[in-house]
């Protein structure tokens, strides 16, 4: 089953970050995600279902027509 969360995309979340940016990039993914917030560059690592909730739409979904990179 194809995530639907690639390295790089761009996420933008419920909550904004202290720092008053609310878009973070996906650097890592698995059961644990981690993001970087493109407000201040701080990173955070969490479980991904409180990932998946604290997310509220992809702004750049990464665009492959690669078969094979849905299978990493
Ligand atoms: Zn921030």
């Amino acid at each position: 089953m194809a995530d639907r969360y690639r390295l790089g995309d761009v996420v933008e979340f419920r909550k904004q970050h202290p720092c008053g940016n609310k878009q973070w990039e996906v650097m890592r993914t698995g059961a644990d995600f981690r993001v970087k917030c493109l407000g201040c560059g701080h990173q955070v690592m969490m479980p991904r279902p409180r990932f998946e909730k604290s997310v509220k739409r992809i702004i750049k979904p990464f665009l492959s027509t690669d078969p094979a990179d849905d299978a990493k």
